[in-house]
């Protein structure tokens, strides 16, 4: 690595990155091209020889970019987002630069520091309980995602389960969530060796804004003690995938704490609105449960990726990851006044997270994070406006933090093709057709979830450049193409 080589490269590279940025509009939000684009415009064999950055830069420019589903777009509103930002990039860009792989305190103590650091910062601004922290005997710790989170705990839950019943009561530990909990909770359990016949879904309702309700924990539970099964794990979520839901975390951790469970929290997407105080009520009951994570990468101006996992009980991580090899040892480690990092997680070798977040948290200070989460919390309330003044649409569950669910209603489809009833289904193919039809122009880019039979046009508002007259645009848009379908069908 020549350093002035890299300074020349390094211009290169932050200016095609500002002009991406200048001309992110012009792009189609989500990409057009057809699945195997690439390999038809790529060599076959990588180059022998080595190539310019000009040269590729270029390459980036015609055959990469048009294969990217612009994420950072001020029109992009699919899945949640994934915030960028100046120092969240400029941050991750250090972590690189200085490439250490800070496994155990030895190998970089300022990576370890600086994460214990930043993580107690956190869970102050989240407002979290002294348990979760370093000083009160928990701590926080930094993750790709949140699959990896969940994997973590359960897996420490599970040992510390088998410890105590013995290892061949694994057949019998049961993992409950309900059927809005994230996909990766259930792999996560199916990886720790769980049986799936062992995984409870408890049903939600549309009439409870599909949360989770404590009653129906508890009689899954019952039914599973006659069963002589060991209740162990639940994912309570607090803004789930499909529609923000929230699950009452304290009256479900007490229903838990009876059965001598590990509750984790699972607030990948809401856990960063949290951080504003007249939101922190939705994570009320978190000091009850036994860990809490959230994605930064999804909500606080951090670029992928950053999990942010707190735990009341750190020893039960360790007990159940750390390795101690020879070629590891050290005097610091020896000492036991050291985190090391390497006891906590999956992996070996990690990552410099926390000097990105540092840098995001330095560089933009705690009140204008809680206001850029504000500012997208209130689009999406002035988007739900706009939504519910038009008698086509209907909101599909109220809103809840900056994701609006909602879909053309059976009443204006009824109208407009003069039938005297609609079948569900039927609904559910109109919806997805306006919604194919709105993102296939690239203008903006939405996605749809399937909830309760239900077919919901998801509009999540949270990327770092989207201002007021996007979201106008947008609703625009979107009812120029509602006009068009409902069109097609008038006889
Ligand atoms: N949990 C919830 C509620 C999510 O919305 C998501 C992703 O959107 C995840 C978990 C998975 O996150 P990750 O990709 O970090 O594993």
């Amino acid at each position: 690595l020549d350093p002035e080589e890299f300074r020349k490269q390094g211009y290169m590279v932050i200016d095609f990155l500002a002009e991406y940025y200048k001309s992110l509009e012009e792009y189609p939000v989500r990409s057009q091209v057809e699945p195997g684009y690439l390999r038809k415009r790529l060599p076959e064999s990588a180059p022998h020889k080595p190539e310019s950055m000009d040269t590729i830069l270029k390459d980036i420019q015609t055959d990469i970019i048009p294969g990217l589903t612009h994420w950072q777009s001020p029109n992009y509103y699919a899945y949640f987002p994934s915030s960028g930002s100046t120092a969240g990039l400029l941050g991750e860009t250090l972590a690189s630069g200085f490439n250490v792989v800070g496994f155990n305190w030895i190998s970089s103590p300022a990576a370890t520091e600086l994460e214990t650091i930043v993580m107690d910062w956190l869970a102050n601004m989240l407002n979290l309980p002294n348990s979760f922290t370093f000083s009160g005997n928990g701590g926080g710790v930094m993750m790709g995602t949140t699959c990896e989170a969940i994997l973590t705990t359960i897996t420490a839950a599970r040992d510390t389960f088998l410890n105590k019943y013995g290892p061949d009561t694994i057949s019998k530990l049961v993992v409950y969530g309900s059927d809005q909990t994230h996909c990766s909770f259930f792999k996560s359990a199916k990886i720790a060796g769980i049986s799936p016949s062992n995984f409870r879904t408890i049903k939600t309702t549309r009439s409870n804004s599909y949360s989770l309700l404590p009653e129906s924990l508890k009689s899954a539970i019952e039914a599973d003690l006659k069963n002589g099964l060991i209740p162990l794990f639940l994912v309570a979520t607090v803004g789930t995938t499909s529609t923000a839901a929230v699950d009452p975390l304290g009256p479900l951790c007490d229903v838990a704490k009876e059965y001598n469970m590990w509750v984790h929290v699972d607030a990948a997407y809401a856990g960063n609105a949290c951080i504003c105080p007249e939101l922190r009520y939705m994570i009320n009951g978190v000091e009850k449960a036994d860990s809490f994570s959230f994605n930064a990468h999804k909500w606080f101006l951090t670029t992928l990726d950053c999990c942010c996992l707190f735990v009341k009980n750190p020893n039960a991580l360790v007990r159940c990851l750390s390795t101690n090899p020879e070629y590891l040892k050290n005097k610091a480690t020896d000492t036991q006044q050291v985190v090391d990092y390497k006891d906590w997680q999956l992996t070996l070798s990690r990552r410099f997270r926390s000097l990105k977040m540092w840098m995001v948290i330095k560089s933009y200070g705690v009140d204008y994070l809680r206001n850029f989460l504000r500012s997208h919390v209130d689009m999406a309330i002035y988007f739900e406006q706009m939504v519910k003044k038009d008698k086509r649409f209907e909101i599909v569950v109220p809103r809840s933090f900056a994701l609006v669910c909602f879909r053309v209603c059976a009443s204006a489809v009824i109208q407009c093709c003069g039938q005297k009833f609609l079948e569900e289904e039927k609904l559910n193919e109109i919806n997805s057709e306006l919604l194919e039809s709105i993102n296939s122009v690239g203008k903006i880019y939405m996605t749809h979830s399937l909830v309760d039979g239900i077919f919901l046009i998801r509009f999540a508002v949270g990327a770092t450049l989207t201002e007021v007259h996007h979201v106008t645009y947008a609703w625009k848009l979107i009812q120029e193409h509602a006009t068009i379908v409902l069109g097609k069908r008038s006889p």
